[in-house]
């Protein structure tokens, strides 16, 4: 069904800018994981055969649907991208790898939240590259094993460990992506600029690139504000102080921060005594989704010490009790 799959997750202003790298030459960061994974694509081109399936996992906007991207240009194959929820039957699933051609890439996003009935049907597709169908029902019911061309499964999730182990087991490759350094953001974003014409300083692409929680996606919302900015108050250059005043026009502070982070830390600190408190309950006090916190939020808030992860809840540092001016009292925090 045409509707079961959906373009890639891009806004209208990412195809208009096209900021989106199309091969390893183009992509920033990363390095240990681009480097083995020209690897892998080297050897199955020149092998004539397809990719291990492979499975990205890691923090939202961290590149995994554009490393997709990258594989199959780089195979010189096709890609059809598509994601778990989007999957509903396993007759869905049989439709999409029924119409792969061969080596092909096929994405699937959010792959944690596949079907168990979908799931099972992937097993046999990924590890013999055969589909077993069931004709008919009752007793009458018969069932079928039909051949697939070679393919390769490129799973994306925020997640790794709410996939099924039979499912994990079943990729040749399960890659982290990590946070970004400053500088790597700084690079994406001055390419970023270049694509979208727009001249950028050194120091503001650097200040930018501090204030994006180490994520690209960030890195270019911001950046394409800047742009709206620089157009506006400096004829379209983005300069340092083009960059100071945007950034807190958008009410991000020089930990990168907006208002939904600091929301979140104000509301342990504030509610209750720096913490430890359940996730359930923090997603209740703030309105938040518990998914958003787990997915979105918190990642780069822990990965910045802001947050520790305790087995009684989450837990203040004495980072944010600095970082928001509030006075660290030791016996109410851990
Ligand atoms: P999600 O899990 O939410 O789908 P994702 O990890 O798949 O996110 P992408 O959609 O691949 O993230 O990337 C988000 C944005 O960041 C895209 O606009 C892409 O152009 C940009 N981007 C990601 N990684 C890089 C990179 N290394 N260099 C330049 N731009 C990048």
């Amino acid at each position: 069904k045409e509707t079961d799959i959906y373009s890639i997750s891009e806004t209208n202003e990412d195809k208009l800018g096209a900021l989106r790298p199309e091969c390893f030459d183009d992509y920033t960061g990363q390095k240990k994981v681009i480097e083995n994974l020209k690897v892998y694509v080297k050897a199955a081109k020149e092998r004539g055969d397809s990719l291990d399936h492979c499975l990205f996992y890691g923090p939202p906007g961290l590149g995994k649907t554009t490393l997709a991207n990258i594989i199959a240009h780089e195979l010189g194959v096709n890609i059809t991208v598509t994601s778990g929820p989007a999957i509903e039957k396993s007759g869905d699933l049989a439709a999409l790898l029924t119409n792969l051609t061969p080596r092909q890439v096929l994405f699937i996003d959010e792959i944690h939240r596949l079907h168990s009935s979908v799931e099972e049907i992937l097993y046999p597709a990924m590890e013999d590259f055969k589909l077993d169908l069931l004709i008919g029902q009752g007793p009458g019911a018969r069932s079928m094993r039909i051949d697939l061309p070679k393919f390769t499964l490129v799973g994306a999730t925020t997640r790794a460990g709410l996939l099924t182990s039979p499912l994990r087991d079943r990729f040749g490759m399960i890659i982290r992506l990590e946070f970004y350094q400053d500088e790597e953001l700084a690079q994406i974003i001055t390419r970023g600029a270049g694509l979208l014409n727009t001249p950028i300083e050194k120091k503001a692409a650097l200040e930018i690139a501090k204030c994006s929680r180490g994520t690209p996606r960030i890195a270019h919302r911001i950046l394409r504000r800047m742009r709206d900015f620089a157009h506006v108050f400096n004829k379209g250059i983005i300069s340092l102080d083009i960059a100071y005043d945007g950034l807190k026009r958008l009410e991000i502070d020089n930990a990168g921060l907006d208002a939904n982070d600091r929301r979140l830390l104000m509301t342990i600190i504030e509610k209750y005594d720096g913490g430890p408190v359940g996730l359930e309950t923090l997603a209740a006090a703030t309105s938040e989704e518990k998914d958003t916190i787990e997915d979105v939020i918190e990642p780069f808030l822990i990965y910045k010490g802001f947050i520790q992860k305790t087995p009684r809840g989450r837990v203040a540092s004495k980072i944010t009790y600095d970082h928001l001016g509030i006075r660290y009292n030791h016996k109410t925090s851990i």
